[in-house]
């Protein structure tokens, strides 16, 4: 028996897997560092299309609640569920082939690879189940997932820089580059942890109608972000985390009128 069915075969313990329409269902999630509590009863559903943000201050828990969701963490109790699968317990890349695509707070790109190389490693690796760098073996050479690499590159803005290494890249140029390793596994969920940060205002305003794009096309995305102008542009609904608990969910124009997200914003941004 797999871990995750163990967790979900625990006796007297049968995990609400959500309402038709959810897409990832988040049940009860506690998540403890040496005594810190990042996360307490933490309770969630998306539903397939929409577009969630999740905000909150510094500290507040979010991106320790997206590493639960991608198998990075384990939740100390709850479960996590992606279209009635619980992931909790499987490894993340289980979790990435069953469909759940992340773009990390700090970008993670292959520094010695160049940039249309970096796309076309996780198409490999969604295609073969796994990758492995292999320096006598040219993954790369095949013309169909060359052009889509190139394809969704442009999309992302970064068709002049195809042949750069990764490394030299701005870290901006880097979001956009995972945001691409991303798109190209075409992921019913995306999940994405500060996609903006590090980007002047124009490429936040072009990451924006590039997710706006998205969004038509269905992909269901959970966007951890600070920035309140991606969040109002974005969001149908947004959760909002405070000391490791969710304190407010609603619609952009509930959560602004909210007077428990104003306070927990005191001292930090206006929302
Ligand atoms: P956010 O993304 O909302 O800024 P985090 O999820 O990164 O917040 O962190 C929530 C809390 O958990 C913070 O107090 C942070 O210091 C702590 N924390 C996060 N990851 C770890 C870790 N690996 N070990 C110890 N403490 C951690
Ligand atoms: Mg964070």
């Amino acid at each position: 028996m797999s871990a995750a069915e163990d967790i979900a075969n625990e006796p007297g313990r049968g995990f609400d897997r959500g309402t038709a329409n959810t897409v990832l269902h988040i049940d009860d999630v506690h998540k403890s560092f040496s005594g810190l509590h990042a996360l307490s009863d933490v309770d969630l559903d998306v539903r397939e299309g929409e577009t969630h943000a999740i905000i909150g201050p510094n500290g507040a828990g979010k991106s320790t609640l997206l590493n639960v969701c991608v198998g990075r963490l384990k939740p100390d109790r709850g479960a996590v569920v992606f279209d009635g699968e619980v992931l909790t317990g499987k490894h993340p890349h289980e979790i990435n082939q069953l469909g759940v695509a992340r773009v990390f707070q700090t970008p993670e790109v292959f520094p010695e690879l160049s940039v249309l190389e970096n796309v076309m490693v996780p198409a490999l690796s969604k295609r073969d189940g796994h990758f492995r760098l292999n320096p006598f073996k040219n993954f790369f050479g095949e013309k169909a997932l060359r052009d889509e690499a190139e394809n969704v590159l442009e999309s992302v803005g970064l068709q002049a820089q195809l042949t750069d290494m990764a490394s030299v890249m701005s870290r901006g140029d880097k979001r956009r580059l995972e945001l691409a390793m991303g798109l190209i596994q075409h992921p019913r969920l995306l999940l994405l942890d500060e996609p903006t940060a590090g980007m002047a205002r124009h490429d936040t305003n072009a990451t924006i109608d590039l997710l706006k794009k998205i969004k038509e096309g269905g992909m269901t995305k959970v966007i951890i972000e600070h920035d309140m102008h991606v969040v109002f542009s974005l969001a149908d609904r947004i959760s909002v985390l405070a000391g490791g608990r969710i304190i407010a969910q609603g619609t952009p124009d509930e959560i602004k009128e909210n007077p428990k997200v104003k306070e927990a914003y005191l001292g930090e941004e206006q929302v």
